[in-house]
C-alpha cells in the first residue's frame, strides 16, 4: 500500500480532480475536500472524459456470476455473457452497504480458483452497548460533542454519536479496527471517554468546587463545566448515583468515563470492511499471481483504513497501480 499511495498520491489526486474541473482545499484538520461537495457533478465530468475516449464502452448492471477455465461469466437481465479477457481490473469492492452492489459474494467466485481471500468483518463501524430501557427511549441519536476516545494506549478527539444501540461516530471508526478486535479477543472493549478534553482534571475540580447555590447537579455541571444534556444523561447510565456526591471523583469519572463495547454493527451498516483478496495472492502491482494479466483494486483487497478520504485514497492509489501494471505487461 506505501508503494500504490507514493505513486499516486493525495496530491496526485487533487490534481486529476483539478484536470477534470473540481478545485479542492484543505480543512482544518488537514483534511481535502472539493469545494463543491455536489458527488453527482463529479461522477458527470468524469464519465465525459471516459466517454471522449472512442475505444471505452461502459456496460453497467452486468454481474460477475462465474469464473470456470479462464472465462468470466456475467448475468444482465436473465443472459448470461460469457468473456475471455486476457487482462481484467477487478474493483468489486467490499461487503458493506450491500444496498450499494457491494455484497462481497465475489469471494466465493474468487476461492472457486484457489484465490486465497481473508473474510470480512466491519470497519468504520459503531457499536453496541447494553443500555436501560430509560436511556434508550430518551437519549436515541443524541450528539457527543468534543469527547476525547482512549482504548489502551490509543486516543482520538472529535465527535460521536449515541443511538439506540450503543455509540457511533468519528473517534470510534478511527478506532474501530483497534475495538473490534479486543472485543473478538476478550468478549467485550473496555474504552474511556473524556467528557472534557480541554480541561485538566485539577480544573474540573475546581469549576465543580464552585459555589453550587440552589442548583441541581445536572444544572452544577452543565453551568461549570458546559456538559451537554447527553454527556450528562451519559454519565448517569453508566455510573452510581453515589459518585455525583462526590466531586473529587465525580471529576476523575467526567475525564475518564468507562463505556464497555460488546458487539460491532452488523456489516451491512458498516461504512467500510476489513478482509478481501490477501496480498499474499498480489504482486506488487496488485495483479493476481496465479491469473497473470488479472488485476485487483480497491476495496476488495485486504488493506484497511478509517474513513475521512483514506479509503477513497486507497481505491485509486491501488486502480492507479493496477494500471501500471498493465502498462509494464
Ligand atoms: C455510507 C458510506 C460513506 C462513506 N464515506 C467515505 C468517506 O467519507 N471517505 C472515504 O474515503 N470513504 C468513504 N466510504 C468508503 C468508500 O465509498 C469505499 O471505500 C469505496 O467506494 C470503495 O470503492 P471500490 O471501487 O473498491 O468499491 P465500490 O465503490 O463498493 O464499488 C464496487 C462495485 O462493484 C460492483 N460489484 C460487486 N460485486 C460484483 C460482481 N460480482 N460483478 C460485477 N460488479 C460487482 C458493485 O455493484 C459496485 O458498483 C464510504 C462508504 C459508505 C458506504
Amino acid at each position: 500500500m506505501r508503494q500504490a499511495l507514493t505513486n499516486f498520491s493525495p496530491e496526485d489526486l487533487c490534481r486529476w480532480l483539478k484536470n477534470l474541473g473540481i478545485e479542492t482545499f484543505e480543512g482544518t484538520t488537514g483534511l481535502i475536500f472539493p469545494v463543491s461537495s455536489n458527488s453527482e457533478k463529479l461522477l458527470t465530468l468524469w464519465m465525459e472524459s471516459l466517454v471522449s475516449n472512442k475505444n471505452f464502452h461502459f456496460h453497467p448492471d452486468h454481474r460477475l456470476v462465474n469464473i470456470e477455465n479462464g472465462l468470466l461469466f456475467f448475468e444482465n437481465r436473465n443472459q448470461t455473457i460469457t468473456l475471455k479477457a486476457p487482462l481484467v481490473i477487478m474493483g468489486m469492492g467490499g461487503a458493506s452497504y450491500p444496498a450499494t452492489g457491494s455484497d462481497g459474494r465475489w469471494r466465493n467466485l474468487l476461492g472457486s480458483i484457489g484465490i486465497k481471500t481473508i473474510p470480512f468483518k466491519p470497519m468504520n463501524c459503531g457499536f453496541e452497548c447494553s443500555w436501560s430501557p430509560f436511556f434508550k427511549k430518551t437519549i436515541n441519536h443524541s450528539a457527543l460533542k468534543n469527547i476525547k476516545l482512549t482504548l489502551g494506549n490509543q486516543s482520538v478527539r472529535g465527535e460521536a454519536m449515541i443511538t439506540s444501540y450503543g455509540l457511533e461516530g468519528g473517534p470510534f471508526y478511527r478506532l474501530s479496527r483497534e475495538i473490534r478486535d479486543s472485543i473478538e479477543l476478550n468478549g467485550k472493549a473496555i474504552t474511556f471517554l473524556d467528557l472534557t478534553p480541554d480541561l485538566s482534571l485539577n480544573e474540573v475540580i475546581q469549576k465543580l468546587n464552585h459555589e453550587r447555590g440552589k442548583n441541581s447537579i445536572s444544572n452544577h455541571l452543565r453551568k461549570q463545566l458546559k456538559l451537554s444534556k447527553s454527556k450528562i444523561y451519559l454519565l448517569r447510565e453508566v455510573t452510581e448515583k453515589s459518585i455525583f456526591n462526590d466531586f473529587p471523583l465525580l471529576a476523575q469519572t467526567i475525564k475518564n468515563l468507562s463505556v464497555t463495547l460488546e458487539r460491532p454493527r452488523p456489516i451491512e451498516e458498516a461504512i467500510s470492511s476489513s478482509g478481501g483478496v490477501s496480498f499474499k495472492e498480489l504482486d506488487k502491482y496488485f495483479m493476481i499471481k496465479k491469473y497473470p494479466g488479472w488485476f485487483t483494486a480497491g476495496e476488495m483487497v485486504a488493506w484497511e483504513a478509517p474513513t475521512g478520504g483514506y479509503l477513497l485514497q486507497g481505491c485509486f492509489s491501488t486502480a492507479y497501480m493496477a494500471v501500471e501494471g498493465i502498462k509494464k505487461l
